[in-house]
């Protein structure tokens, strides 16, 4: 049983806190369409694993989830495959940037983790092989996972990152002169373009990620979406690959295995007591939201709720 703490006080008093410090940052403008969101956006959503919620601000609004859903495609994968998927990609944090080609010239094409855009790209592939129809299959998992039927792509961001993909272009290609994406590039290249354009709030992102602080079963349904000893792994992979090359600042600071998106939004999650998402535009020069990762600082500090 989660302590009783007013989750909703404690966002209040962090928000009320902000400075102009902490007003730092830029909204990622490689992908043309996340150029156009109001960097004021502030959402906070945690639910217990017992179902309480608690929101904060903009926490209904949808917003790009980005590379967040590459947990959700891995726990696909991994369901599908198996330990298998581990001779495909690594389990190691990159300390490179999300789509640097660098480490794979000398690692054969074999991408440090699931989280770099080159380790989402070879799960992408993975799930071409294995799914009959990748796109309409991968969306029905994660609707199902949420309970949320109505998540969806959003077809712009996907063709403004189609657009502008040139690295993740480059990504596929390379890869496949080593051997390890064994389907055509650019169906590989669809399938990740609309897994970064998922839209969700921060209160449907939680419901998403629930399962992943209740040992793989979703608390709602009391359906196992993955085993515990996968969920273990999946949030051990959150807590050293998350975060690109600052995933060592995030455990640092907060002390949660997590994921962030360039569109703003970090996932969090404490096993057995709460899974939380914040949402603010404006990112680090790492591209983590800067006031999410202080939010969750704060959180994790205010509470004492860190796994450390
Ligand atoms: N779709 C983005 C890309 O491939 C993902 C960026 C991210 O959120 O890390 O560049």
């Amino acid at each position: 049983m989660t302590d009783a703490i007013d989750y909703q006080e404690i966002f209040r008093e962090i928000v009320s806190g902000f400075t102009d410090a902490d007003d730092r940052g830029d909204v990622a403008a490689y992908i043309p369409e996340l150029v156009k969101i109001d960097p004021r956006k502030l959402g906070i959503h945690l639910t217990t694993v017992e179902q309480i919620h608690y929101s904060f601000g903009d926490s209904d609004e949808k917003f790009s989830i980005q590379s967040i859903a590459k947990v959700l495609s891995l726990t696909l994968a991994l369901k599908i495959l198996g330990k298998d998927i581990w001779t495909r990609v690594g389990v190691e944090p990159s300390g490179s940037a999300f789509n640097s080609l660098v480490q794979l010239e000398y690692e054969k094409g074999i991408p440090r983790n699931p989280f770099i855009n080159a380790g989402a790209i070879v799960v992408c592939d993975i799930l071409v092989s294995c799914l009959t129809d990748p796109k309409v299959e991968l969306l029905e998992f994660i609707r199902e996972t949420s309970g949320i039927p109505t998540i969806d792509y959003c077809s712009t961001v996907a063709e403004s990152e189609k657009r502008m993909g040139f690295r993740n272009i480059a990504l596929v290609n390379f890869m496949k002169d080593f051997g390890n994406i064994h389907n055509d590039a650019d169906l590989v290249l669809d399938l990740y373009f609309h897994l970064c354009s998922i839209e969700m709030s921060c209160k449907e992102l939680v419901q998403a990620f629930l399962f992943l602080a209740a040992d793989g079963i979703n608390p709602v349904t009391k359906t196992t979406v993955i085993n515990s000893q996968r969920s273990k792994r999946i949030n051990s992979l959150m807590q050293m690959c998350g975060f690109y090359d600052e995933a060592g600042e995030f455990a640092f600071r907060v002390g949660l295995p997590g994921k962030s998106g360039v569109g703003g939004g970090i996932v969090a999650v404490h096993p057995g007591k709460f899974c939380i998402a914040v949402w603010s535009p404006k990112l680090n020069e790492n591209g983590n939201s800067h006031k999410g990762m202080k939010v969750l600082e704060e959180v994790t500090t205010k509470t004492k709720f860190s796994i450390f």
